[in-house]
Parts: C-alpha cells; structure tokens; sequence
C-alpha cells in the first residue's frame, strides 16, 4: 500500500458513516474507548478495513498514513511480517491455556534486561490494570493510603486515578468521573506536571502517601517533556517520604529508548508500568520492580491480583517477536526520522505564520498551536484547540491520520519510510492553506 486518496468528493467517508450510525445504536457513543469517537474534532470516526506498515486503509477505501499506531503499540508498523508469524504459530497451538508458558518467561525477562529498576514483572491484559495493580502494591506495601498524581496525566480508568487525568477524558470534557467514590477521590491528590514545589508541599501536608505515579514523559496532554530536573527531583522527593515511585511508561516503554524514559533520564523507579508496545499490538501490559516489593504480590505476598488471561500465550508471543526486534540502532533511526517529520512540519507552518511549538521525544511528537511549548495541562488548554481540529481534518483530508484530539500524541514506526514523511510533509503544505 502507498499513501493515496480519492479526490475530495461527497460520500468519501460514507460507509464509515453507514457503520458508525449503525454502532451507535449498539454501543455508548458507536465506540469501544471514547477518543475514537472524534468527540473532540467533530465529524464521523473513520472505520478501518486494514493496514500495513504505516499505511491505514478505511472502510471507504481511503488510505492513509498512521501517526496513531493504535495508540502507540505499533511501533514496528501494522502487519509486521515477524509479529503475524509469531502470533500464527502460537494460535496452532492453542489461544489460551491458563497454565504458564515458557514465552511468558522470555518475555519477562527482555523487560527486566531493559530495565535495571525491574528485577521482576507480572504480566496483565491493560494499561488500565497495570497501574491499578501497582497502586494496590504500593499500598500493600507502605501501608499508607495517599497517593500524588499530575493534572493531565492518564493512568488508565482506575478509580483513584481518574481524577484530571488528561486526554480521553479532557476530549470529552469530563475533569474526573461519575461514579468515582469521593472517599476514594479525596486519596488522591493533583499536583501540576513539572512542578516540584507543588509536589514537595504535599509531602509537607500529608504523611500518609503511599505512592507518585507519573507518566516520565507525558503523552496524553499531547507530548509535554520533563523539565531538567524535575524527574530526579521526585525521585528523591519519593525517597526521602519513604513514598514509591511510580513511572507509568504504558506509552513511553519500549518507544523512547531502549530503556525507556527511565534510562533516558537516569532514574531508578520502584514500580514500573508497561503497556502498548510490549503486546506488539495485543492485549496486554506489566507491571514490575524491585524484588523486595514484588514478592508482595500473591502466590509469594498479600497483595491480590490475578487474571484468567493474564499471560495470554498469543498476546505474549506478538510481544516477544516485537521487543525482539527493538534494538539501539532502531532506536537512533526512529528518532532521526522523526525529528526531520518535526522539524519539516515546523517550518511549513513557520513559513505560513501560523504560531506553533513542536514537542518531541525519541518518536513520540505533538505540534501545538501556541506560541509556547506547553509544560503542563493548564498551558495545553490554552493552545488553539479550534486551529488544531481544523488542522486535523485538513490532514485526513489529505491522507495523513493523525490522533483525533489537540490532548494526544502522534507515534513514528519503523515503517515510516522517506516517502510516507515527505508525503505527510506535502499533505501538511496543504493542509494549512484550510487552517490560516
Ligand atoms: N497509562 C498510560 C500512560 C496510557 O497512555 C494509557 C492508555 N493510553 C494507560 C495507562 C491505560 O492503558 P489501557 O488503555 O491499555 O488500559
């Protein structure tokens, strides 16, 4: 497949049309998690029929080229040749054993030899339960309740962590939600990213915090980098309060570097989750640590947590075969390739006037429509939220999907080759001439 669309014409997105009126009769909203439901940017969802490598090819048969990677798993592009085999060969077998594997095992151990702060892992279906769980651990093991989260980070639709938590949510307008107990609520405390006094006088405050949780990198206020210091600053915050450390590298494992935002910013975590890219497009996440706080999870300790699908040898063997291929060469091409889409995109829009500030970190990048870069939630909102719908549909329009709301980041894979960046580079010349 290369990147091409029909010419502009009424009823290019009619059988997505077809089918999301159809969905919405069946499912709250036609969708299966809110952001797909392009709340944020207007217009239909596009349904997709396929893809491979970088390109998506929708309902309608038009193609286009993915900045989404399914929200960051795809890493290796769609339909990559070593994952399918994998996956293949596990599916003779059998799809589920509920039994362990020796795969599980391999897998563990490419997280662990990544990572120093993780000497063992325990391997769930989502993002969602991975940092549930380790905020049940981090409880479990401190014995104290409290825990610190930033405004606009996302951590997965646990209870005590639905509270600002970016993206999904602020794409619907929704800061917390219903149905979170307020007794559970109050346990949690926000704190704006990149402010360390913040986080400080709320060790002032309570003495009964049992964990920090943070994306290293945010990405679901759109792409928003640490400022210098400030993750080694919670790390010896965390320290100092007898409180864990919790880096939420669902997004950012595996994508940044070899190993991860932790070892791009040298930091020693005492629970780390992972999510998206080590189930090679599958569901399934980890979460792991140090030893010490691990064996109190049961068979070995009294934290509970389980999963009949945990472990899942399908899910497992699509993850080995993708780690398997990340190695530190990959990562140093992912991140020229996207640092030259970034900087290309920055000086077409520089050339047309139209203000922006590019955020990028190895090959996870969002434009913003503000003359700043953003450093936390408060300065996302006050980006130019109506340019950036317009920016986003001018792309679909000319064949480049990018993620529906101005609060995500945008992914580079493997499969992004020279001719995928210039076309986007193209579409985007384009593109702003709707946008002025
Ligand atoms: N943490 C982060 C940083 C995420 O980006 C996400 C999902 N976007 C999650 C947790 C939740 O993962 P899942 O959707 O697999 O439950």
């Amino acid at each position: 497949m290369t990147a091409q669309t029909h010419p502009v014409e009424f009823g290019r997105y009619q059988t997505s049309e077809q089918m999301f009126n159809r969905a919405k009769e069946f499912m709250p909203g036609g969708v299966n998690s809110p952001v797909r439901s392009f709340g944020s940017v207007g217009g239909t969802p596009v349904f997709m029929a396929g893809a491979e490598g970088a390109v998506l090819q929708d309902m309608d048969a038009n193609q286009y080229v993915d900045y989404v990677g399914s929200w960051g798993p795809m890493i290796l592009g769609h339909a990559n040749p070593k994952v399918l085999e994998s996956i293949k060969m596990i599916a003779d077998l059998s799809t589920s054993f509920g039994a362990p594997t020796d795969r599980e095992t391999a897998l563990a151990d490419h997280i662990i030899e990544r990572h120093k702060a993780v000497d063992m892992v325990r391997l769930v279906n989502s993002g969602t339960e991975a940092t549930m769980s380790a905020i049940r651990l981090a409880r479990g093991y401190t014995g104290k309740k409290r825990i610190i989260k930033c405004d606009g980070c996302y951590h997965g639709h646990v209870d005590s962590l639905l509270v600002a938590a970016g993206s999904g949510a602020a794409s619907c307008g929704i800061p917390g939600s219903a149905g979170v107990p307020e007794e559970l609520a109050n346990l949690t405390t926000v704190v704006p990213y990149n402010d360390l006094d913040a986080v400080e006088k709320v060790f002032g405050d309570y003495d009964d915090i049992a964990a920090l949780i943070i994306e290293p990198v945010a990405g679901n206020m759109g792409c928003i980098p640490p400022v210098e210091g400030y993750l080694k600053g919670l790390e010896e915050l965390c320290k100092a309060n007898g409180t864990l450390l919790i880096f939420d590298e669902v997004m950012t494992g595996f994508r940044l570097s070899y190993g991860s935002a932790q070892e791009l910013y040298d930091i020693d975590p005492d629970i780390t989750c992972f999510g998206k890219i080590i189930g090679g497009g599958l569901p399934l996440a980890a979460y792991g640590g140090k030893k010490d706080i691990m064996q109190h999870i049961a068979p070995l300790g009294p934290v509970y947590q389980a999963g009949t699908l945990s472990g899942n040898p399908l899910a497992v063997s699509a993850g080995v075969a993708t780690v398997e291929q990340l190695n530190r060469d990959l990562y140093a091409t992912l991140e020229d390739k996207t640092k030259q889409l970034v900087e290309g995109l920055g000086s077409i829009l520089t050339n047309a006037g139209i203000p922006h500030a590019s955020n990028r970190v190895g090959s996870m990048f969002t434009i913003f429509f503000s003359e700043k870069a953003p450093q936390n939630f408060e300065d996302v909102q006050q980006t130019d939220l109506e340019r950036f719908k317009k920016f986003f549909h001018a792309m679909l329009e000319e064949g480049v999907y990018l993620p529906p709301s101005a609060f995500e980041a945008s992914f580079v894979s493997t499969a992004h080759t020279d001719e995928l960046i210039n076309f986007t580079l193209e579409a985007a010349q384009k593109a702003i001439q709707k946008i002025k």
